[in-house]
């Protein structure tokens, strides 16, 4: 009769009301953000401390006067002419990160596909073996890797040399299935097809086009084509399966939105100092422009980064303490290059999705957004591990150069085309000190457990309190959880969270 209203699409239904219990909430990254916007709704009293002039924390897009200060490097600001910008941190949401996208639409950010595998872009191997510095697209190396492998096991199977226990029937089905696969000929052998593209293309008349000739499998191996750490595998795993998202304008929208309705409870450049629980309540001294300040509140969520929350004064348990000074995060690094024209699209056919290198650049990212606009940023690299601390090391410069000297051999149109650059390495930043936290599986039955519980009046929430590390849906997940453990606690009620999709 239409009377009830639609249930929200991913409801959060706490009852009673916080009765104006003070909530000091530390970070306004997405994670503090969100606890706040939920506190709020049910009639707790909340202030956010956040060190930096701006919000959002990791869910950063870089624009035109962004600064950023990383330990060493000085402060960096970028020089992008206006409406250009790329994401440091998040720039994929996947479509089963329900909570993201359930925010995006109730706080009205648009959002779009984005692309995320793109078969036009390339393998690039620097320095190995016979396909040493071409370009191969990726295409062609799923097309002959599959055909060659596919090929091998028809083989094997043919000649009875399968461990496995098959009828001949079957047999019969698993070779046909493999002919698919492969794209192998009616005598089970690979010899490349239109799927791997063509070297000329059909058109008008007589021109019926040409297909490539395919990569050796030999080649593809000595080239490291198929190194575990280089052939793109990364696309198969449930994170990274289409369809992926995007918020339009930048993913920084999202914490925009969250900014608009808790803005009024921040206080930006304000640096957690110390947190101190209390016989009741809990205190926290912070640092301002006017200088030294402390705050008392009922109780405390906590979503400061580990690494950085190691170095701030604080009277936890030795559990909760052992487990912050221990988690290891992710050293990793993005640089932004804007150019003068999206030659990638123009001259090359890439519209969004990824190239893999072998060397330092790891991967470049072509914007899956303004296509066939004028100006365009790409991601010059976006690297992992060693080779993030190697180019973290360097100055922003020398990033800059090698961004340019090792794309270039990708795409000589760099040199003519760049205009400017802006580069993060997440691990140097100082309010961050890593791009994500990594556990083991010992830490997760250890020091994991010890921050899920409270310590006194501070909980813990932020990326690292979930197994969603490296996705802004772990800071959101994360927040409604210790939203719905804190309300239990001053309601009496008994409330917990069920993470979505469960
Ligand atoms: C390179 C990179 C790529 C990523 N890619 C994706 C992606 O494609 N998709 C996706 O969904 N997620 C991605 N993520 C993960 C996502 O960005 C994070 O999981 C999420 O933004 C973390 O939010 P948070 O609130 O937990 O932490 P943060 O965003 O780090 O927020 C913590 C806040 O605490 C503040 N703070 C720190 N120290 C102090 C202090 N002393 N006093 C006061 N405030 C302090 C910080 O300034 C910050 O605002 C990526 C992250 C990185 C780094």
């Amino acid at each position: 009769m239409g009377l009830v209203p639609a249930a929200p699409a991913h409801p959060f239904r706490l009852e009673g009301s916080g009765d104006g219990k003070e909530v000091v909430i530390l970070g306004a990254g997405l994670a503090g953000m969100a606890a706040a916007y939920e506190l709020d709704k049910l009639g707790y009293r909340c202030t956010i401390l956040e060190a930096r002039e701006r919000t959002g924390g990791r869910c950063w897009s870089v624009r035109k006067g962004a600064t950023n200060e990383e330990t060493g490097g000085g402060l960096h600001t970028a020089g992008f002419d206006a409406g250009q910008y790329f994401n440091a941190g998040p720039s994929r949401i996947p479509h089963h990160h329900g909570l993201t996208l359930h925010y995006c639409k109730e706080l009205s950010v648009p959002i779009q596909v984005y692309n995320n595998v793109n078969e036009n872009t390339y393998y690039y191997s620097e320095g190995k073996g016979p396909l040493s510095n071409k370009k191969v697209r990726v295409r062609e190396a799923h097309s002959d890797v599959r055909g060659w492998m596919a090929e091998l096991l028809a083989k094997a199977m043919d000649g009875g040399k399968i461990d496995v226990e098959m009828s001949k029937e079957d047999t019969l089905k698993v070779i046909e299935y493999l002919r698919a696969e492969g794209g192998l000929d009616i005598d089970k052998l690979y010899k490349a097809s239109a799927r791997r593209g063509y070297s000329e293309s059909p058109g008008p008349g007589d021109r019926e086009g040409k297909i490539g000739e395919p990569m050796t499998l030999l080649a593809m191996l000595q080239s490291g084509l198929l190194d575990p750490d280089f052939y793109n595998v990364a696309e198969y795993t449930y994170e990274l399966q289409g369809t992926l998202f995007q918020a339009v304008g930048g993913m920084d929208r999202i914490a925009a939105a969250f900014e608009q309705k808790v803005g009024r409870l921040i206080r930006m450049g304000s640096e957690v100092r110390h947190i101190r629980n209390l016989e009741k309540g809990v205190q926290v001294g912070y640092k301002d422009k006017t200088g030294e300040k402390t705050m008392q509140a009922d109780l405390c969520i906590c979503t400061i980064p580990l690494p950085v929350l190691s170095n701030i004064d604080h009277n936890f348990s030795s559990d909760a303490s052992r487990a912050i000074d221990s988690i290891v995060y992710m050293s990793t690094g993005k640089i932004g290059l804007q150019f003068k024209r999206r030659f990638w699209e123009e001259d090359e056919g890439i519209y969004g999705g990824i190239t893999h290198t072998n060397n330092q650049l790891t991967q470049i990212f072509y914007p899956s957004y303004d296509y066939l606009g004028g100006k365009g940023i790409l991601i010059g690299y976006y690297n992992f591990n060693e080779k993030a601390v190697a180019t973290g090391n360097l100055t922003y410069e020398q990033r800059e150069q090698l961004a340019l000297e090792k794309g270039s051999l990708i795409h000589p149109q760099y040199r003519q085309e760049f205009e400017r650059s802006f580069s993060v390495s997440w691990h140097k930043t100082k309010y961050n000190m890593g791009g994500w936290a990594l556990y083991s599986a010992d830490e997760r039955q250890t020091l994991y457990k010890a921050l899920l519980q409270p310590d006194k009046q501070v909980y813990f929430a932020g990326e690292h309190m979930t197994y969603l590390n490296a996705w802004m849906a772990g800071a959101l997940e994360s927040a409604r959880s210790v939203v719905a453990a804190l309300h239990s606690r001053v309601t009496g009620q008994r409330f917990s969270y069920p993470v979505f999709g469960s």
